[in-house]
């Protein structure tokens, strides 16, 4: 599947829904910014949104081809990380004039989560000008922001066009880089998950975007030694591979097809990071080596007997207890999404032992931790950094809480409902 057959959407798919993804045009090849006139040429006031470094990139180029139809530039100077919050959108919104009538950002994750924000609310179009392929948001409808100390994700459009000049990607800091194959490692993992709720749960699943997405996975391993070696032609493949993955999240409306066990950890580590000023790795490689910790979970309960499953009654007060441990001036929040859930105060226990030789169909159907293992030391990840960033303890907390951060079923529930019920005692 090309991107240009995914941008054309689907209306006859079996799963029922209309699969539709309203971005207009994708560009990704040398000097694209030359592009810009042409798919920006129905707005006159556009706002450019920029940091220093990704302004650096290829702020000038843009500048240079949109000539007197920017209207105002915005460049952020954070002191370290730019954080998606509520200050930067505040900044951001300040600039927003009745004049402007098209936001275009110029960068990866952050700037595009909060020019996609903001152009929502805002009721305007964007357009984003990539400068790493560090992240599959590009294309897809929610924005990740940190509201209140929290990562949410909250509903926003997709960008009229995506546009990014292959170079300019491969000029990126490698860790980025790195980033972006991990995030596509990483589908692995989510997309067991998905059959794994389907399951379980019944889950909503459509056989289409599961297939597109695992061939985008599988495109993007062969790319593995091309990426390593920062190859133009790899590093757009890569970047068409992150766009497309996107898209199929536009399919289905959600993040379901892109995001499971493995970035509720990722998603974890950054919340705890932030709430209590301790490091964290970038989103992808976080997600990969996250991906490695759930194949280790899924072999884990692939040794266990299903006749032989234990179920205990929720323990409220040790959950609290940890939650508050963990989570500290988040944790009243993280502890209100679930009694609104209320998925604690079920059983699983008896649906799994009744479905456990198919369950164990899904979670055999996955790479084990050895291979994933290997795809991601094959770009120069470091999984033994990641052990050691984070240790032992905080590893483990995730694999029983960072689920609670989300409203979706993964291998993580399965895991916890197991490990609370007292069956790996
Ligand atoms: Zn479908
Ligand atoms: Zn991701």
């Amino acid at each position: 599947m090309t991107l240009q057959q995914l941008l054309l959407g689907k209306s006859d798919c079996p799963c029922g829904k209309v699969h539709d993804c309203p971005i207009r045009h994708v560009v990704i090849k040398t000097d694209a910014c030359r592009h810009l006139p042409k798919v920006t040429q129905a707005y006159h006031h556009i706002l450019v949104v920029a940091d220093t470094n990704t302004y650096a990139a290829c702020g000038a180029r843009v500048c240079e081809v949109l000539a007197d139809r920017v209207c105002d530039t915005l460049i952020y100077t954070p002191e370290g990380i730019l954080v998606p919050d509520e200050s930067a959108i505040a900044a951001l919104r300040a600039r927003v004039s009745d004049r402007v009538d098209l936001i275009l950002g110029i960068g990866s994750g952050v700037i595009n989560d909060l020019c996609k924000f903001v152009s929502f609310d805002c009721g305007l179009p964007y357009v984003i000008v990539a400068t790493a392929p560090s992240m599959d948001g590009y294309a897809s409808r929610g924005a990740a922001l940190i509201l209140d100390g929290m990562k949410v994700t909250l509903n926003a459009a997709v960008p009229q066009a995506i546009v990014a000049d292959v170079d300019v990607l491969a000029a990126a800091p490698m860790d980025m880089i790195r980033a972006g194959y991990g995030d596509i490692i990483g589908k692995y993992s989510c997309l067991n998950d998905w059959r794994l709720s389907r399951e379980v749960r019944g889950e909503y699943l459509c056989e289409y975007v599961l297939q597109a997405t695992y061939d985008e996975v599988e495109k993007t391993v062969a790319l593995a030694d091309g990426i390593a070696a920062r190859s133009p032609e790899a590093i757009g493949a890569l970047m068409e591979a992150l766009v497309a993955v996107g898209i199929l999240m536009a399919y289905v409306g959600n993040s379901r097809p892109a995001s499971g066990s493995e970035h509720h950890m990722s998603h974890y580590f950054e919340i705890v990071g932030l709430t209590r000023g301790e490091p964290y790795l970038p989103h992808g490689i976080d997600v990969c080596c996250s991906a490695v910790q759930t194949a280790l979970l899924r072999e884990k309960l692939l040794s266990l007997d299903g006749s032989a499953l234990l179920s205990a009654a929720f323990d409220r007060e040790r959950y609290e207890r940890d939650v508050r441990r963990i989570y500290g001036t988040v944790a009243d929040e993280v502890i209100a999404l679930q009694n609104k859930m209320g998925w604690y105060d079920t059983n699983r226990i008896p649906a799994y032992r009744e479905k456990w030789a198919r369950i164990r169909e899904i979670l055999a159907d996955c790479p084990t931790a050895e291979q994933l293992l290997a795809l991601v030391t094959r770009v120069g990840i470091s999984y033994e950094d990641f052990c050691a960033l984070y240790g032992d303890q905080k590893i483990k907390d995730g694999l029983l809480y960072a689920k609670d951060l989300k409203d979706r079923y993964t291998v993580l529930w399965m895991y916890c409902d197991l490990y609370f019920g007292g069956t790996f005692a």
